[in-house]
């Protein structure tokens, strides 16, 4: 499975390596396949069996997968061949209802179908796919399958309410904070205990929009591992972090941030999602006049990945200004969808190249010729420069800033792509189109 995983997170063009946190021991990576874009979960595997207390927890942090999953990839060993244990897992996917692939691995020869492949459509599932992991064999097939599988979005339904994910660890607060927002005696907290369950959607309606809220909270498992409640709650986070328009990352102020803070946070950069940070329990610190201070610089120094966030100290307890929540979801929203035109991004940029110039290398400039914005949520600048190598990080982070300046996309990341001018004509053409293509649905 891990080799299966990581062929997959080698192919495509990694932008996330440099977020702490989420690339040791990733548990799951985008993939796109044909223009089809998805999230790949990898899990430790599934000992059906299992008395041994960590492969019973493989087994619950697998389940939990399946649950999350809308397609389940079952991967097959062609060598050992159909085994006790595939008949029982088989039965656990079976009972789950949700489609199943087989992926019969280990299949190495190219061209070659082992003859045992077939064995395993036993198991009762009728897409059954050799493939190589480590040669990279099969796979294309085997993806084709999956996409056509996943459950098509609706585009002429498309959902315009804005939603919110509350993330964050377990006891951060976070059905604590829901309860808070969706009024007092709305009892939502601790629905089934001990059982596993989809994130719940509550929508909301105010002054500010129609929202809805996405609950991954109630979702813990007693485990006696420290280990895998930090995973499950980060395959949770990362499901519902997917589906949000705006992320609200609750922290423990008497913990202060821990790591899987930072991975979490991770998720929702890389996702390109608004953020919030709302430092909770706030009501249980003592409190000097430079303790918000000293609270808000470690944070900022522990995330300065994403500066751009907006920070909150509140109370889920007492309520203290968990009333600006809804409204900043509106302003973090709005910023996030905002479109800056061409011609003035362009002027922008290039006031930008005549205040501080560009790097350059062995007497070569970058020249940036040509800025769009070809999407929102997050916002995305296309620049067209001159030579792609000759950009440098630090730039880019000055550009960011400058755009900042005159547009604060308070609480959003953007992101910047380079594109070659002379190879990439018709990129611009391309970006037009998009634009007016996101226009219209505003
Ligand atoms: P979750 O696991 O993130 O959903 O956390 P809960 O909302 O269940 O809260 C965990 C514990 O922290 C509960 O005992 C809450 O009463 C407590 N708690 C949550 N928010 C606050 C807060 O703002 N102040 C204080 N003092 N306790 C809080």
């Amino acid at each position: 499975k891990s080799s299966f995983f990581n062929y997959m997170a080698g192919q495509r063009i990694s932008i996330v390596d440099d977020t702490p946190g989420v690339t040791r021991d990733r548990i799951y990576t985008r993939v796109e396949w044909l223009g089809n874009r998805f999230s790949l979960i990898d899990t430790g595997g599934i000992e059906p069996r299992a008395d041994d207390v960590i492969l019973t927890q493989m087994r619950i942090q697998a389940e939990i997968a399946i649950e999350t999953a809308d397609v389940i990839l079952f991967m097959v060993d062609v060598r050992e061949g159909l085994t006790a244990n595939d008949h029982e897992i088989a039965a656990m996917l079976h009972k789950s209802g949700k489609p199943v692939v087989v992926a019969v691995n280990k299949s190495d020869v190219p061209g070659r179908v082992p003859p045992e492949t077939y064995d395993f459509y036993q198991l009762g599932f009728a897409d059954v796919f050799p493939i190589s992991s480590t040669h990279g064999l099969g796979i294309g097939d085997l993806l084709d399958r999956v996409t056509e599988t996943l459950p098509v979005k609706d585009e002429s339904d498309e959902d315009t309410r804005i939603h919110v994910a509350i993330v964050g660890k377990p006891n951060a607060g976070k059905s604590s904070l829901l309860n808070r927002l969706l009024g007092e005696d709305r009892a939502i907290v601790s629905e089934i205990a001990g059982t596993t369950r989809d994130a719940i959607d509550t929508p909301v309606s105010n002054e500010w929009g129609s929202f809805v809220l996405i609950d991954t909270a109630g979702m813990r498992r007693k485990s006696r591992i420290n280990d895998d409640i930090e995973r499950y709650s980060i395959i949770r986070a990362t499901t519902a972090i997917d589906r949000a328009d705006v992320v609200v990352h609750v922290i423990d102020a008497e913990d202060g941030i821990s790591e899987q803070d930072t991975k979490i946070a991770g998720l929702a950069h890389n996702g390109g999602k608004a953020v919030i940070i709302a430092v909770n329990k706030w009501d249980l610190i003592e409190k000097d006049t430079h303790t918000m201070d000293t609270f808000t610089n470690e944070i900022r120094e522990t995330m300065s990945f994403m500066p751009y966030a907006e920070l909150l100290f509140i109370s889920a307890l007492t309520g203290q200004r968990t009333g600006r929540l809804f409204e900043l979801f509106r302003s973090v929203y709005d910023e996030a969808s905002q479109r800056i035109s061409t011609g003035v991004l362009n002027e922008m940029i290039g006031e930008a190249q005549t205040m501080v110039q560009a790097p350059s290398y062995k007497g070569k400039r970058l020249k940036i010729s040509y800025a769009t914005q070809v999407a929102v949520r997050p916002p995305v600048f296309v620049l067209f420069v001159n030579d792609i190598k000759l950009m440098h990080f630090s730039y880019e982070r000055y550009l960011e800033n400058q755009i900042r300046r005159h547009y604060p996309f308070t609480g959003t990341p953007i992101r910047f792509i380079l594109r070659e001018k002379k190879k990439d004509e018709d990129f611009a053409a391309q970006g037009r189109r998009q634009e007016k293509a996101d226009h219209k649905d505003h």
